[in-house]
């Protein structure tokens, strides 16, 4: 007999939870696009967005996914035959730099495989050896969602600042942005990349590109951008219509409100400490698991990892049967395994994730642990004991109670 009746619950690293008050916002009838409440409330909403980027910059908002985020902000700065160093951590790295040399860049790739993060100290050397300038810009992905490393941005912007070398430096913050601690401004990035579908709690269909004065400036330089791609319009639109080169996406945007308006009601601070206290907790679990048998973290050490996703193999190759019995019994849905294939596994029957972005609290956390901590025990996957137990002392002591205090704060 199946557990899996219920409300069943998604685990994947994106597309996240939807809040109900985020499907409950969406679920009316459409505006009038040519006046009204709907382009009123445009300004706050960017004003809203830039603020859980921590910028000060222009945002443009896309009607598309990640991938057209990625695009827009090379289309934007870059034009073909610019030279360009990706840092890559894993798969994400690999499809933005397949756009990129759709697009006719140079692209040079320090790759610094799928268990580690960026080391700052190779990207000052690379960018030391180019007397020249000719890298124009330099990509990096702050979560890679496939390998879950979370990299340091603000030192890859040291690098960059210790050679004096003037190349813009683009940030991937599709899986982070609002649950890993990421400060555009301060930490000197000047293109950023976002989409609404992850930490944002909204449906896919949005991408955010946030660009600041140094990233203005090489649009200004370049001879033309696709009409669809340019962010002059989408930033100074002179009718509303041309924020997003035709109809707005209504609903998106009411949806896209919503979430922020609850991420505004936590705070962004707490929205970030919520999310390290919830990662610690599956890493205290996994950790446990990990000490007999075959689970093992992707990122070995706390510091490089992700507080939105982590990413997980069982080495006996049972990943897949894990998650195939935790749909059936549990009604639970984990992450597939992505960019881990290996010689000996092509269909990555490993790897496996938990994704733990956007609206989710420590009971749903608990519920995924223990689901899983059944999962082993029903596959005869060999484990270390008492996983969670160590899960709810972890949480237990990262937060005294107070009494009346919500989670929410
Ligand atoms: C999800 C994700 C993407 C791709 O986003 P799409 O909306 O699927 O195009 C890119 N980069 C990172 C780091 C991601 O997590």
């Amino acid at each position: 007999m199946s557990g899996a009746g219920g409300r069943p619950y998604l685990a994947i690293p994106g597309p996240s939870i939807m809040p109900d008050r985020v499907l409950q916002a969406m679920h009316r009838p459409s505006p009038d696009i040519y006046s009204g409440p709907l382009i009123a409330a445009m300004p706050k909403l960017i004003d809203d967005l830039r603020a859980v980027a921590c910028t000060k910059g222009d945002a443009a908002i896309y009607i598309g996914n990640g991938h057209a985020g990625w695009e827009a902000g090379l289309a934007n700065t870059l034009k073909a035959g610019d030279k360009v160093l990706f840092l890559a951590t894993g798969r994400f790295a690999y499809s933005w730099i397949e756009m990129a040399e759709a697009l006719g860049l140079d692209c040079d790739v320090l790759d610094f495989g799928r268990q580690a993060p960026v080391d700052p100290d190779q990207v000052e050397q690379a960018l030391r050896e180019d007397k020249s300038r000719k890298v124009k810009a330099v990509m990096v992905c702050h979560v890679d969602t496939s390998t879950s490393v979370l990299n340091d941005v603000a030192a890859v912007r040291a690098a960059l600042d210790m050679v004096g070398h003037p190349a813009l430096l683009f940030a991937d913050c599709i899986a982070s942005l609002a649950c890993d601690r990421f400060e555009m401004d301060a930490w000197g990035v000047d293109v950023m990349i976002a989409a609404s579908q992850k930490g944002l709690m909204t449906p896919p269909g949005l991408a955010f590109v946030f660009f600041n004065e140094r990233a203005k400036a090489a649009r200004a330089g370049l001879d033309r951008v696709s009409r669809y791609w340019d962010w002059v319009p989408r930033t100074e639109p002179e009718l509303f219509y041309q924020f997003f080169m035709g109809t707005a996406p209504t609903h998106h945007l009411y949806g896209l409100r919503e979430a922020l308006d609850m991420l505004s009601e936590e705070s962004l601070e707490a929205v970030w400490r919520r999310h390290e206290r919830l990662a610690k907790t599956v890493w205290a679990a996994c950790s446990t698991w990990a000490q007999v048998g075959p689970l093992r973290l992707n990122i070995a050490a706390p510091a490089h990892r992700s507080r939105a996703v982590t990413a997980l193999s069982l080495e006996d190759g049972s990943g897949t049967r894990l998650r195939h019995w935790l749909e059936a019994e549990m009604g639970l849905t984990l992450g597939i395994g992505l960019g881990m294939e290996t010689p000996k596994d092509p269909r990555s029957d490993r790897a496996f994730r938990i994704g733990h972005m956007g609206h989710l609290n420590a009971q749903a956390i608990l519920g995924v642990l223990a689901a899983m901590d059944a999962g082993l025990k029903a596959l005869g996957i060999a484990h270390g004991d008492g996983a969670i137990e160590v899960a709810t002392r972890e949480l237990a002591k990262s937060e005294k109670v107070r009494p009346g205090a919500r989670a929410a704060e």
